[in-house]
């Protein structure tokens, strides 16, 4: 029996995704090899990967803006240090939001002076800070839009006068923005989008080769780019799934209608956290994601009934991190309503028996 995988990452794709790639392992349309036995050079896959780059784009609304997408590896967290190599001359502005954006900042100092703007570290991550001022002079400014651990979303991106960087790893194509607003997005596939391997960069071109120092070649975005995303071998299955993903995201409207689909998943879930009296939110309420929702169970008495519960209803990947404890429900794109409803009546259910 398929599982209702609420896993935070890897995580649930689309069914179809998983049928067509493991198809491709075998026989990549029909041609007597498997996709990962193929050279990355042949037209088959150059043909994959800029599908691949093009639908990102486009369903972030960014084509012809001066945007480029790569999908690169060392995942989200090589990010973290070559958005500084790349875009860090002196200062940089960071948001500290999360673990992730903790990480981020780390990394960041390894380059030059980091600026923590705003950081809800003190409460435990468990609202997104607002208010704050944005000092002048910054580099570029980084920000988390959804923390994956700590279950909270940023509504209102900061304005600033250079470049504004985002994580959005656990909430790429999941809601409507102006991306535009974004001067470089980078994500890890393995929360959204595709197999664990790659990482998808939109980059805005012009905010290129303003830093003085060397750059390694693969932690080069220009050459990167100027490679069509190809400067090595790349992660072909993994690429692969992500085209597939996408592919799947257009055929059924896009990023507005899945985020549709997504605030109906949160919402049915929230409220139940909500009216259940058994249970509690973690974050502040107007900064719930979409994406990731948190939340404890009063009466630790119950822990064991309510774990039985819900696994013998079919749930997966329900256990909140160790920093958080509680539970984790991870809705991500391919995540059904009726999986949310199952989890939702197992919490009744707990209600019901107590
Ligand atoms: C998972 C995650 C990361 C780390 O991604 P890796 O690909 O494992 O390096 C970074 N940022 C956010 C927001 C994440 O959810």
């Amino acid at each position: 029996m398929k599982k209702h995988n609420f896993s935070a990452g890897p995580c649930i794709l689309p069914q179809d995704v998983f049928k067509e790639a493991s198809r491709a392992v075998v026989d990549y349309n029909n041609s007597g090899l498997s996709i990962i036995e193929i050279s990355h050079r042949s037209k088959d896959f150059v043909d994959i990967m800029e599908e691949a780059r093009s639908l990102a784009l486009e369903l972030l609304g960014l084509e012809g803006k001066g945007y480029k997408a790569l999908f690169l590896q060392g995942g989200a967290s090589t990010q973290f240090l070559m958005t500084a190599y790349n875009l860090l001359q002196t200062k940089a502005g960071y948001i500290n939001t999360g673990n992730w954006s903790d990480k981020s900042i780390k990394e960041a100092a390894l380059f030059g002076d980091v600026v923590e703007i705003a950081s809800s570290k003190k409460a435990n991550y468990n609202h997104i800070p607002k208010g704050y001022k944005i000092p002048k002079g910054l580099d570029y400014i980084h920000c988390t839009s959804n923390n994956t651990i700590f279950g909270t979303q940023i509504n209102d991106f900061p304005i600033a006068d250079g470049p504004l960087v985002c994580d959005m790893s656990s909430d790429i194509f999941s809601r409507q923005l102006d991306f535009s607003k974004f001067d470089l997005i980078y994500a890890g596939a393995q929360k959204n989008m595709g197999a664990a391997g790659t990482t998808l960069v939109v980059v805005k071109e012009d905010i290129l080769g303003k830093v003085e120092r060397q750059i390694p070649s693969m932690l080069d975005y220009q050459l990167h780019i100027n490679k069509a995303s190809m400067f090595n071998t790349p992660p072909v299955f993994s690429v692969y799934t992500c085209m597939l993903t996408l592919r799947w995201l257009k055929k059924l409207g896009g990023i507005s209608a899945i985020e549709e689909i997504n605030e109906k998943k949160a919402k049915l879930l929230y409220s139940e956290i909500d009216l259940n009296p058994l249970f509690q939110g973690f974050t502040v309420e107007e900064d719930r994601s979409i994406m990731n929702a948190t939340f404890t169970l009063l009466n630790e008495d119950l822990k064991e009934t309510f774990d039985a519960m819900w696994k013998e209803a079919g749930i997966n990947g329900l256990n909140g991190h160790r920093t958080v404890g509680g539970y984790r429900a991870s809705m991500y794109n391919a995540l059904s309503i009726e999986s949310v409803a199952v989890l939702v009546d197992v919490m009744g259910d707990l209600e019901r028996k107590a």
